[in-house]
């Protein structure tokens, strides 16, 4: 497929980034990776007039002990973090989402900033413009109607990034660099909770790095997909044991994911977390497998893992 014809910037640092971005006049576009960005612009769902490389920042690429957190840059590339010695000593829950992203070819390119920064898909929405506009364009591309659920009149596109599960149960932050200067955020605060524009970023905003509370830690993740070897996640959950409290995420359904601390004994709270949580989580009819089954696996995986780290806890 060829993409639209774009401008290709390399930045050296922080600063030459934004100075690019104001440049464009913010017609411009970040690039890690580039395994999410490129399949986009090769589907026209984006055509930015500048593609700004951030792989030639050094500081980006670095996992830093700081004592009471660990930093993440966030151009650190998926393998290399779930090879990292902090990450595999401390937060189990991590390391196997890392595991279970994708496969390890695309763990080489893609970056956990980028991974965190992937938009939301759709079957209606992630296809040719061909495709698209046989179908009439849908409310994430302008249009006025959903193609997955008629008569909606908003966006129900999943959010599939697996590490963003896991790091909720982390409690990570974000530290985050744009034209208005520095900020941090706790990574719930992301998220818009609107699958057509699912970040509440700042316009140039770059993602700088993710920190997470240098604790150790239990967890794991347990994820629904077609093909074990390649897929995005359907539905994923994760559980890590913080410090004696447990903390429960699920993610791959709708705009964001969802976390609820369980209380204790935690076994026996997992029943009313879930249906607390649960209301918030309505799958609907547009990835490959159906809505009634994504639903029903959310309390199967659930109890897979908390047992699974429960059991190791003992
Ligand atoms: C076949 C296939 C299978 C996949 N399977 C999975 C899966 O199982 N699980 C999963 O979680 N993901 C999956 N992905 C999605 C995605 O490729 C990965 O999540 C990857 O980690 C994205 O990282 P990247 O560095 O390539 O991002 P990029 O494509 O470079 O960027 C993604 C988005 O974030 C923005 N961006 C990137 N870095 C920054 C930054 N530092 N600051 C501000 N904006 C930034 C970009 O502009 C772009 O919009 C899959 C992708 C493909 C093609």
């Amino acid at each position: 497929m060829i993409t639209t014809r774009f401008e290709y910037r390399k930045a050296e640092s922080l600063e030459q980034a934004l100075e690019i971005y104001e440049e464009f006049q913010g017609n411009a576009t970040y690039l890690s990776g580039g395994t999410d960005l490129l399949p986009r612009v090769k589907l026209g769902l984006e055509k930015p007039r500048v593609v700004i490389d951030l792989k030639g920042i050094p500081s980006l690429s670095q996992v830093e002990d700081q004592g009471q957190w660990v930093r993440v840059g966030s151009l650190v590339r998926l393998f290399d973090l779930k090879q990292n010695s902090l990450v595999k000593e401390l937060f189990p829950a991590l390391q196997a989402s890392l595991e279970a992203t994708s496969c390890e070819t695309l763990q080489m390119k893609g970056t956990i900033g980028g991974n965190l920064l992937q938009n939301t898909r759709c079957l209606f929405y992630n296809q040719s413009e061909f495709w698209r506009k046989s179908k009439g364009f849908c409310i994430k591309m302008g249009g006025e109607k959903c193609n997955a659920v008629p008569g909606a009149k908003r966006c129900f596109a999943n959010y599939c990034s697996d590490n963003a599960v896991s790091l909720h149960t982390l409690s990570a932050e974000l530290e985050l660099l744009g034209p208005k200067g520095q900020r941090r955020i706790k990574l719930e605060q992301l998220y818009s909770n609107k699958s057509g524009k699912p970040f509440k970023l700042e316009p140039g905003e770059i993602l700088a790095s993710i920190l997470i509370p240098k604790t150790k830690t239990l967890g794991d993740y347990e994820k629904l997909r077609v093909r074990g070897a390649i897929d995005y996640p359907l539905l994923g959950v994760a559980f890590s044991l913080v410090n004696g409290s447990g903390k429960l995420a699920i993610g791959g359904i709708g705009a964001r994911p969802n976390a609820v601390e369980l209380a204790h004994p935690i076994k026996d709270s997992l029943g009313e977390a879930l249906n607390e949580v649960q209301k918030n989580i309505n799958p609907v009819n547009n990835t490959v497998l159906d809505r009634d089954y994504r639903k029903r696996m959310i309390p199967v995986l659930a109890s897979r893992v908390l047992n699974k780290v429960l059991e190791r806890a003992n």
